[in-house]
């Protein structure tokens, strides 16, 4: 396996030309990031194929170990992560103030495409503990701040996000950990599972941030509140104090992730966890989706960037493995069979869709700086109502599109690629993760439908799609005729859009259950045309850099991909509207007993 280089260019093209860089400057405290951002991602790329991408395999294979409750991460992890952090990695997006470097998230979708790129297992770790910053400084109290975030931005301790317990999965309304408040604090008793990065050896503290209900807490979701569970107690002066009673009692046999522990954490087994509630009583839940948003993009960046990943390992051996004469040739001498038009298709296939993933995922995260810091309010608001819109598919399609990419490098390899040497199939383990944590991409798409299309009745909606097809209407007016092309595939694309996204509002209202049926394919739909509408962004950039005289090979292999997406990856739109409009019925025709009536013998005894 070939080390990781991260796609500089292409990263470079999509933060300048798609993201607007150049407007995230102007923004309140964002003026620095035009001059860092090169060096940033030079430095970073650096960081990935030197520091992490050499423990990924070696990560995958050797695993966690799990000893009397002590965690132990493979060879090489905790000096990787005190590397990681005293180059400042964990403080990217976090304020000035705390230690960080205040930088737009923008620079998120770059950096953490190389972290999860070359070491998934790794990136995970820091990953949490910008999500427990985030949580801390959106809820917390002075206090807590000033204890708990300089030492989580310095990486000298991690943090954990503990939701899940064995009855209380996607529906956190079922989570049953107690919280008995006792003087300053509360001690907790219960069981959290999967829980990542929970116990290890990285960082000399562990500050988990868990979901529990109070004594008197109302059923449900309304009954959940937020509490910070040091592993070791912090002293007012934040040295570390005892041992707390949150104990790792196991840790999970996985399919891929091997280089992070997934950990059973026990509460209360010696009278109680000492925890610190965060926020209001009972707003626990609230405070999460707050946060859910980040850590939802954050996966749907994972995704691309083990497909990226599985891409350049796949394509480099297409380079070197020969096999076959060509197929119009007379001539008997074998080629590569990256001549061959098969594994072409295949190439182009993982390519085009990965670019048009990368472009969605980083002008997300450009629209977050936007909804964030625009000093103009209308425009705070449109943009986010675009997040919280591109939210669900970013995390939902990107995932699921990564574990397609990543499975067809897999039969790029062919047959050695279903062995462990060649690598490529930890990609295909490690990427299936992608679409079931942070919410599966089922929950993703009744979040999609139930909340974020529902919720100004398809107002926003409808403002992407006219957006949409005012770059469909640039396309027509392009000179180029490769980048003309591209305008049929996508206005049927949008139309098909439009088209499902009236369905499933009118028939919300009537059939709430016929309206999810198809959520799924209605999310996959949203994702591939949202991508299209990049990828013709893309295009039509370069057709303007082209005409004005570039022989850059880069743009018209831009041009010449988002065709390919256009005609092989835009044209399923077809497919999944009549899914959605024809067939939504038909998921809940058969009934339990008729799904395993194969199975009985029709011959009578
Ligand atoms: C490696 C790993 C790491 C993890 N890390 C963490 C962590 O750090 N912290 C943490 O708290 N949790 C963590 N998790 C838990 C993870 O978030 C859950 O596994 C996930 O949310 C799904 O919950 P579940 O496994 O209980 O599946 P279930 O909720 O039982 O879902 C099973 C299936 O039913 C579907 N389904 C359920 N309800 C509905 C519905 N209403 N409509 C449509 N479909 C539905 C789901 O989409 C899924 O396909 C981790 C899990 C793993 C495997």
């Amino acid at each position: 396996m070939s080390s990781y280089q991260a796609p500089l260019r292409d990263m470079q093209f999509v933060l300048r030309e798609l993201a607007g860089l150049e407007e995230i400057a102007k923004l309140p405290g964002c003026e620095d990031v035009l001059d860092v951002a090169d060096p940033i991602l030079e430095e970073a790329a650096t960081f990935a194929s030197e520091v992490l991408d050499p423990i990924n395999q070696t990560g995958d294979k050797e695993g966690c170990t799990w000893k009397d409750g002590n965690v132990t991460t493979p060879k090489g992890y905790k000096e990787a992560y005190a590397q990681f952090a005293k180059a400042g990695w964990i403080g990217l997006p976090v304020p000035a103030e705390y230690g960080g470097q205040g930088l737009p998230s923008l620079m998120l979708g770059p950096t953490l495409e190389m972290w999860n790129a070359a070491n998934v297992g790794f990136a995970n770790g820091p990953l949490l503990n910008q999500g427990a910053i985030e949580a801390i400084e959106l809820v917390g109290s002075e206090e807590q701040k000033k204890l708990y975030i300089p030492k989580l931005v310095d990486g000298s301790w991690t943090g954990t996000m503990c939701l899940t317990e064995p009855q209380a999965g996607s529906d956190l309304a079922q989570v049953r950990t107690k919280a008995v408040p006792q003087g300053d604090h509360y001690l907790l008793t219960g069981q959290k599972i999967f829980i990542t990065f929970g116990e290890h050896d990285m960082a000399e503290n562990i500050v988990h941030l868990v979901l529990a209900r109070l004594p008197d807490a109302p059923e449900g979701t309304k009954g959940i509140s937020l509490f910070i569970v040091p592993k070791f107690l912090v002293n007012a002066d934040g040295t570390l104090g005892k041992r707390n009673d949150m104990i790792c009692a196991g840790i999970e046999h996985k399919m891929g992730i091997n280089g992070n522990p997934t950990c059973t954490m026990n509460l209360g087994e010696n009278g109680g966890a000492v925890g610190y509630l965060v926020g209001q009583p009972n707003e626990g839940l609230k405070y999460m989706f707050i946060m859910m948003n980040a850590a939802r993009f954050s996966v749907g960046v994972q995704g691309m960037a083990i497909a990226d990943r599985a891409y350049q390992s796949a394509l480099q051996y297409a380079k070197e493995r020969v096999q076959f004469r060509d197929v119009a040739s007379r001539s008997p001498e074998p080629k590569r069979i990256i001549e061959h038009p098969d594994v072409r298709r295949m190439l182009m296939s993982m390519k085009s869709q990965i670019e048009a993933m990368r472009a969605l995922c980083y002008v997300t995260a450009a629209s977050l700086d936007f909804a964030n810091k625009s000093p103009d309010e209308k425009v705070r608001k449109n943009i986010k109502g675009f997040v919280d819109l591109m939210i669900p598919v970013v995390k939902g399609w990107c995932t699921e599109t990564a574990v397609d990419v990543c499975s067809t490098a897999v039969q790029v390899f062919g047959g050695v690629g279903y062995v462990e040497e060649t690598g490529i199939a930890q990609q295909y383990r490690d990427v299936r993760i992608t679409p079931i944590y942070e919410g599966t991409t089922g929950i993703q798409a009744l979040d999609l439908v139930g909340r974020k299309l529902a919720q100004d009745m398809g107002a926003t909606a409808t403002r992407v799609i006219g957006n949409m097809q005012k770059a469909a209407k640039e396309l027509e007016e392009c000179e180029n005729e490769d980048v003309k092309s591209l305008a049929g595939p996508l206005s049927k694309a949008i139309g098909a859009l439009a088209e499902t996204s009236q369905f499933i509002g009118m028939t919300a209202m009537g059939d709430l259950r016929k309206a999810v049926a198809c959520s799924v394919p209605y999310l996959k739909l949203w994702g591939i045309t949202a991508g299209g509408w990049q990828m013709a962004r893309a295009a039509l950039v370069c057709a303007e850099k082209i005409a004005a005289g570039s022989q850059d090979e880069f743009y018209k292999a831009k041009i010449a991909t988002a065709k390919f997406y256009a005609t092989h990856v835009l044209t399923q739109s077809a497919y999944l509207k009549r899914q959605i409009l024809e067939g939504s019925g038909d998921v809940m025709t058969l009934t339990e007993a008729q799904f395993d009536l194969d199975r009985k013998s029709a011959v009578v005894a």
